[in-house]
């Protein structure tokens, strides 16, 4: 037998056994006759001791192990002396009578402890060394652990997990696509799949009725923000649906997963909030809700004073800050630095502090008296030692810095714990969203979503304001997921091609099959994807989604372990017809 133990998995009761393991060196330090060893693999840390007086030899050979060599170690399990508390295994030791070295290893680039050395770069560069790292590898352990219960809930629930193709056709979900060219079709391209979205509905024309995969999908965006070009969907699609079955069935996915793998309850059902709400309440739509501070509008308050700041603009809105309102000079100028950032775009703020002798101070003194000021405080229900802070403009772009600065001040006051989950859906969504740009309207979801059945008949006199049934599971300030009840109606989603500005050519180009398919009876169904990776990273209580990625990809998209994307020799080139633009030099 290679070894009889894990390392992580002897215990005072296992004292006086005879056991062999098997790992990595961890640390191996020298005092006076001894020699101690960490010894290390998946599942813990065990301490080995050698003895220079009982086995000369074999402790000599332990003074030559270096960190990651791979040893096997025989001996005998005691309890040891001093124990440390902080180790599962700290209780006992082991007396080595027999050590086998199985592989050497270089000194490692970085240390392999969850507080390492090693920079970003580095760590990818040697990401399988990362791997190593108790903190990395846990949050595998923890995406393991959710991919299982997730196929446990939907399977119990008579999903069924069918796998679609990764060699397709232009997708619908508005990214850019990536694509691959086709040596038996020289000139041809496949595109890899921004998620299964047709395929799922053809499924339900197939009449699967309960889908679901753990699926791969690629979407070649600008990588700001925590995106990456391949992450993983928990895609499914239901037939024979409301919005209201939709919503139930997932929001009891959440629900189960957040049970069983955090041991968490949420007996009450998520809140529900419609777009416009979002919007205006916190300017966003995926708002962070484990805090209030929600928006307080002062428009109708502020009109009239000569202010031009507050009289030009279309929007006057203000956040309370509780218990700010001994915020100094400096720290008033950090926040107006902070929404003048050009990521945020403001063009100054205004504060108000109501002091706790109810006293006033403002910036905005010189405008307007105590009286009208204090109205503006009261539908804020600010309370003294509050700070008001407020910002003008436009309305939506507004709305989106006075969100920045609600989740500022929330982040500054602590309100943000990582460890506590608030979860709603967001519904409502409008259906389309205008590109000044383009002068056009572009499904906010996607061409197939449909439309509020109470808002048909504004398809054409009021098409901005049309609502569709689709809506958004938020966790914490990010959207975890959504989807939408389906058009599958061909006539509608003629219709829907038609508003988008896609010729009838195109559209019969782009989704011919699929509204070929519609032809032959498409059953009412409806469905959604949750982000697989975001959904890990939130429960680790992480920001990024990368560490919750085994082989993930920088900012620019490349693999910095395995050097990718790279070049393709010229015979490769040859048999795909492709030639390249770029000089070899530029491609560097
Ligand atoms: N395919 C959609 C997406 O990737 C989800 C859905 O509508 O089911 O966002």
């Amino acid at each position: 037998m290679f070894r009889t133990n894990t390392c992580g998995e002897l215990r005072l009761s296992d004292a006086g056994k005879s056991v062999t393991l098997a790992g990595w060196v961890q640390r191996a330090r020298k005092m006076g006759g001894m020699t101690f060893v960490d010894i290390r693999d998946r599942y813990g840390l065990t301490q080995i001791v050698f003895n220079s007086e009982n086995d000369a030899a074999l402790c000599e050979a332990a003074n030559k192990l270096g960190r990651e060599f791979v040893i096997q170690v025989t001996g005998t399990v005691r309890e040891r002396e001093s124990k440390n508390a902080n180790l599962p295994t700290g209780d006992i030791e082991i007396i080595a009578t027999e050590l086998k070295v199985l592989n050497r290893s270089d000194v490692p680039p970085f240390t392999i402890e969850d507080d390492t050395d090693g920079g970003d770069d580095l760590r990818m560069k040697y990401r399988y060394l990362d791997l190593r790292r108790g903190c990395v590898r846990r949050n595998l352990e923890l995406r393991h652990r959710m991919a299982f219960e997730i196929r446990r809930y939907l399977d119990s629930k008579g999903f069924l997990e069918v796998e679609t193709p990764v060699l397709i056709k232009s997708t619908p979900e508005g990214a850019r696509d990536f694509v691959v060219p086709s040596r038996m079709n020289p000139g041809e391209f496949y595109a890899l799949p921004q998620s299964p979205q047709t395929f799922k509905q053809l499924l339900m024309v197939s009449g699967f009725d309960r889908y679901f995969q753990i699926v791969k999908c690629f979407r070649d965006e600008d990588l700001r923000a925590d995106r990456q070009p391949e992450f993983t969907q928990i895609d499914c699609e239901m037939s024979f649906v409301e919005q209201e079955d939709v919503l139930q069935m997932f929001e009891g996915l959440v629900k189960h997963i957040f049970k069983y793998v955090k041991d968490i309850d949420f007996s009450e059902p998520f809140p529900r909030m419609t777009w416009a709400d979002a919007m205006r309440l916190y300017g966003s739509d995926k708002p962070d809700t484990r805090f209030g501070m929600e928006f307080v509008e002062l428009k109708d308050l502020t009109e009239g004073s000569g202010f031009s700041v507050m009289d030009d603009a279309k929007y006057v809105g203000a956040i309370v800050a509780p218990g700010c309102a001994g915020y100094t000079r400096k720290q008033l100028d950090q926040l107006t630095d902070f929404v003048k950032r050009p990521q945020i775009g403001a063009k100054g703020m205004m504060w108000v502090k109501l002091e706790d002798d109810g006293s006033i101070k403002s910036s905005v003194g010189k405008f307007f008296t105590d009286e009208q000021i204090r109205t503006w405080l009261e539908r804020g229900a600010a309370k003294p030692g509050d700070l008001m802070l407020i910002l003008a403009g436009d309305t939506m772009k507004t709305r989106k810095q006075l969100c920045e600065l609600r989740l500022e001040m929330g982040s500054r006051l602590g309100l943000r714990d990582p460890q506590k989950f608030s979860c709603l859906w967001v519904i409502d969504f409008p259906l389309f969203e205008w590109d000044d740009e383009t002068q056009r309207y572009y499904a906010m979801h996607h061409p197939f979503t449909a439309p509020n059945p109470d808002d048909i008949d504004m398809l054409d006199s009021d098409t901005g304001a049309v609502r569709a049934t689709a809506y958004d599971m938020v966790v914490n300030g990010n959207e975890l997921g959504g989807g939408s009840i389906r058009i599958h109606d061909a006539e509608l989603q003629d219709k829907m091609f038609h508003l988008l500005g896609l010729s009838e050519e195109d559209a019969r180009y782009k989704f011919g099959f699929l509204m070929n398919a519609f032809k032959f009876g498409a059953p009412p169904h409806g469905g959604l994807a949750f982000g697989f990776d975001r959904f890990v990273s939130i429960l680790a209580g992480l920001d990024s989604i990368r560490d919750v990625i085994a082989f993930p990809k920088n900012n620019s998209g490349r693999d910095m372990m395995i050097d990718a994307p790279s070049r393709i020799d010229d015979s490769q080139l040859q048999e795909l017809a492709i030639e390249v633009a770029i000089a070899e030099e530029e491609n560097k």
